[in-house]
């Protein structure tokens, strides 16, 4: 591990302002602390935020839900807030890593974790993600775990996130604080493709805090659910996983969330799936056409070719999953 000087910040304007001068954030630490002690990350200075008053969650005035960057997964899987109205995200939760880390690690912390591509956790070889222009060791090498969607030259590897998966189906947003004020950002623009920049992986500016993630209220009621696929039933990476939520009425589809995880360099949304059940009848029929569109654009690598055919499978089961309980 490098030296580095450790800060812990009493209030947002000094965390802000120790951001501003390069220092790195850091709350629950289950991401961080690991990458440091494997000489992947060397920040300079770690500012501890855990102190910041960013641990609430609560409806919010326009019916939505808002969950403190601060809350750790395991308060958020337990909110009853959450439980009652997002079974997705408490189950995308409760599938992540084991108790202990899920007791430690935070919501904002969850969605800034780092991919666990095995060539960018060895410091030996070529990574763009861990050193800019040094080349993809998994391009060529060991690819069966990395993505199908969303991919560059440049970097191959997925998010890691379970309830990012969640948050993308249902079009959260991210609120963030920095020195020219507050800003909201949606999921989808927070988390960013690789492209030629895999080293850059948020839309976060400079000293930016990501204070909170607010789910909008949706004008129905969803049913919801998370179907995480892996190589062993506990804290294991997802292969593949869908996250659905669905409001149907008088046998009708009248609303569909749907994003992937497992196969895109971040959460994949999948507004094909939505399209092609919103307006129809729940039937097996329409789950196995529908999820026939979730890999659209795919480009798979030499080693997850399956990732093709287990992703559809694992959006059509869970497309029956959640239609059964609407
Ligand atoms: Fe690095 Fe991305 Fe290639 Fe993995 S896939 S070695 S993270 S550049």
């Amino acid at each position: 591990m490098y030296p580095f000087t450790y800060t812990k910040a009493t209030d947002t304007r000094e965390a802000l302002d120790a951001g501003q001068r390069g220092g790195r954030y850091i709350a629950g630490g289950t991401t961080l602390v690991d990458l440091m002690r494997e000489t992947v990350e060397h920040p300079g200075t770690l500012v501890d935020i855990g102190g910041l008053p960013l641990h609430e969650v609560r409806v919010t005035e326009r019916g939505g839900l808002r969950i403190g960057a601060l809350v750790t997964m395991a308060e958020a899987a337990t909110h009853p807030k959450v439980r009652i109205a997002y079974p997705v995200v408490c189950q995308a939760l409760e599938l992540s890593a084991s108790a202990q880390l899920r007791n430690m690690a935070t919501i904002g912390g969850n969605i800034m974790q780092r991919t666990r591509c095995t060539y960018f956790r060895d410091v030996t070889a070529a990574c763009n993600k861990r050193e800019p222009g040094s080349g993809c060791a998994a391009l060529e090498g060991f690819n069966r775990t990395h993505a199908i969607l969303g991919t560059s030259d440049s970097c191959v590897a997925t998010h890691p996130s379970d309830v990012a998966v969640a948050f993308a189906a249902l079009e959260a947003r991210v609120h963030l604080l920095g020195p020219d004020g507050e800003r909201t950002v949606p999921f989808a623009d927070f988390l960013l493709k690789p492209g030629s920049t895999p080293n850059r992986e948020q839309a976060l500016r400079q000293g930016e805090l990501i204070t909170a993630v607010e789910i909008p209220a949706h004008a129905r009621p969803l049913a919801s659910g998370y179907l995480k696929v892996r190589d062993r039933q506990s804290y294991e990476f997802a292969l593949t996983s869908a996250a659905v939520a669905l409001h149907i009425r008088r046998g009708v589809i009248r609303q569909a969330k749907v994003a992937a995880g497992g196969v895109g360099t971040v959460p994949w949304k999948l507004p094909a799936v939505e399209q092609a059940v919103i307006g129809e009848r729940p039937s097996d029929r329409l789950w196995a056409e529908a999820a026939d569109h979730a890999a659209d654009g795919a480009h798979p690598l030499r080693h997850n070719r399956f990732k093709v055919e287990l992703l559809k499978r694992t959006v059509e089961r869970q497309l029956r999953i959640v239609g059964d309980i609407a």
